[in-house]
């Protein structure tokens, strides 16, 4: 079974990939703490490769990263990459964005999720990338209980509810993440990891 480890010192992450790498029958372990990749792109996809590639190479193993956030159009693509740094918890960081939107006379509410991912091998090279992108609406305000993060503001019109108001399944169908492993799905399986 080939190890693979995922760029994050996140266990909550670790086990989410888990889920969508399933089929796989890979073997992910969690980054070592002592390995610190700064997350200087600009972008999603930049933050996604310099994390694989940056843990690959330290560790010479396969190393999958990801980043992901939510891009509001009102406000020229914020929070973007910095959509975990926006507040210092996520009713702030909800609050904040909300505010922000009033202030802007809240004439234009659509957004879109974004996870990049990467795969690199044990020499740092990226082998594979992709990003899913999952557009939707930033509710007036909060609905629902589920998820995390900006998930109770993130609504899905062609679907009637918030993130936060899906059952995870439903969830990981539409969402960005979901999205961006199914893209590299077929990829993936057609891989020989040593
Ligand atoms: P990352 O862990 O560095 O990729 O940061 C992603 C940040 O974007 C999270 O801390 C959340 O604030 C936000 N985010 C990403 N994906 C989601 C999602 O599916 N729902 C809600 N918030 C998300």
């Amino acid at each position: 079974m080939p190890t693979v480890v995922v760029a994050t010192g996140n266990p909550g992450k670790l086990k989410e990939m888990q889920v969508y790498l399933n089929e796989l029958g890979w073997q992910l372990e969690l980054k070592p703490s002592e390995i610190d990749i700064e997350e200087t792109g600009s972008t999603f996809l930049e933050n996604a490769r310099l994390k694989a590639a940056g843990v690959a190479k330290a560790l010479n193993q396969w190393a999958i990263a990801d980043d992901s956030g939510l891009e509001v159009q009102a406000l020229g693509g914020a929070p973007g990459i910095y959509s975990a740094r926006y507040a210092d918890s996520d009713q702030a960081r909800i609050d904040r964005l909300l505010r922000e939107l009033v202030a802007l006379g809240d004439r234009n509410r659509s957004a879109q999720f974004v996870c990049a991912l990467a795969l690199a091998n044990p020499s740092g090279d990226i082998v594979l990338e992709t990003e899913g992108i999952c557009p939707g609406e930033i509710l007036l305000e909060p609905q629902g209980t589920g998820g995390f993060g900006y998930d109770p503001i993130f609504y899905l019109p062609a679907l009637g509810k918030s993130f936060a108001e899906m059952s995870p399944a439903q969830k990981d169908a539409h969402s960005h993440r979901g999205i961006a492993f199914a893209q590299l799905m077929p990829d993936l399986k057609k891989l020989a990891l040593e």
